[in-house]
């Protein structure tokens, strides 16, 4: 075991902190990293606030960070992969039980034993996992990333989790050319959303509640821009989508979005606010109208999107900070004022 520098947080009201963590040392399967970049997703306010208490109550101090780029530094011995030097990238999961159907489809993050990167049982350490907002972690091999060397490595972070959790969905349910598409918010998970389906051909439309917002959209490859608090801009678009991500953080009427549907839409939740739904079933059964949910992404598939991304030089839109601001970060998360995800480049954790 070592120890390596952290921001971590104490309790649901307290501003992340500098803190010091425990690494176990690399096993034989083991990739140890230094940590150069990692991207705020808003899963980490989320969890860091305890706001999932009811499914996913979290235990303190937390170092969140699940979109890690970084640079090996050492590997055990059995480990293939990779070797000292490499550039490595490691997002939401850690480990899983590698035997269920889950993992032996390549659906790992919907294993019953998933590890997640931060707040999940560490079997080596005891405690809990501690995530990206570190110098330094290490990870089975199976659940480390190769990064396209052509791609900037701060927007290459988002991509781990950002970019997985929309590319996945949109690849599920067959987004390509002649679909229309909406996608609802245009923060990280959004940006990298209309970037992909508009990669796969599909008609985007975003769904904003920023006004400051729509030049960047039509920018990042949105088709056109729907205001969603103009109800003479909604009314335009009722019941004429083949398909909508709803990647919204807080809390917001979905029904309003399965109006948009046309027969036999389809719309996939990835946002996670923390209240429940309601949706009337006269809503679905209308049109034969379905909803869904889609979690990240398996190993295999968020190699396939790394890849498709080198090959396209696709990337996150980031703000780079340094780790003193993120208290900061997490303000303007909730304020929407994101364009379109903070990145914390780690080394300025070093010179604390
Ligand atoms: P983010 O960067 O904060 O973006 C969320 C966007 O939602 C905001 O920028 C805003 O976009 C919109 N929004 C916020 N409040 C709203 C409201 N009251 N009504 C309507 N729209 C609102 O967050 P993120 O990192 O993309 O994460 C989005 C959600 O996905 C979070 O709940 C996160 O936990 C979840 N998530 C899920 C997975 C998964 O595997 N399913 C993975 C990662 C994250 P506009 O300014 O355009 O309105
Ligand atoms: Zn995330």
């Amino acid at each position: 075991m070592y120890q390596t520098r952290a921001y971590s947080a104490a309790s649901p009201t307290s501003p992340l902190d500098p803190d010091t963590i425990p690494r176990r040392d690399p096993t034989d399967h083991d990739v140890q990293l230094e940590i150069l970049f990692c991207g705020v997703c808003h899963s980490d306010l989320h969890a860091v606030r305890d706001e999932w208490n009811s499914v996913m109550p979290t235990v303190y101090p937390i170092v969140p960070g699940h979109e890690i780029v970084g640079r090996v530094t050492s590997v055990g011995s059995a480990v293939t992969k990779f070797q000292p030097g490499d550039l490595a990238a490691v997002g939401v999961l850690v480990d899983s039980d590698g035997t269920c159907p889950q993992c032996q489809s390549n659906h790992q993050q919907y294993c019953p034993n998933l590890v997640f990167t931060f707040n999940s049982p560490d079997r080596h350490l005891g405690g809990v996992t501690y995530g990206g907002y570190s110098n330094s972690i290490v990870v089975d091999q199976r659940f480390v990333l190769r990064v396209p060397s052509n791609l900037d490595l701060a927007a290459t972070a988002p991509l781990l989790c950002a970019g997985i959790t929309t590319y996945s969905p949109l690849r599920h349910w067959r987004v390509s050319e002649g679909k229309k598409v909406g996608i609802l918010g245009l923060g990280g998970l959004g940006h990298m959303g209309v970037k992909f389906a508009r990669a796969f051909g599909a008609h985007v439309v975003v769904f904003t509640t920023s006004p400051a917002k729509v030049d960047d959209a039509l920018r990042l490859g949105a088709h056109e821009v729907v205001l969603s608090r103009d109800v003479e801009q909604m009314n335009k678009h009722v019941g004429t989508f083949d398909f909508i991500l709803d990647t919204i953080s807080a809390d917001h009427d979905v029904n309003a979005y399965l109006q948009m549907l046309g027969r036999d839409g389809h719309l996939t939740m990835v946002g996670l606010p923390s209240n429940p739904l309601t949706i009337p079933a006269f809503s679905l059964v209308a049109k034969r109208r379905s909803l869904s949910g889609s979690s990240i992404g398996g190993l295999a598939e968020t190699q396939e999107m790394l890849d498709f991304c080198g090959a396209h030089n696709l990337t996150a839109d980031v703000e780079v900070i340094p780790i003193q601001k993120v208290n900061e970060a997490y303000e303007r998360l909730l304020k929407s004022d994101v364009k379109y995800r903070f990145c914390i480049d780690m080394t300025s954790l070093k010179s604390e």
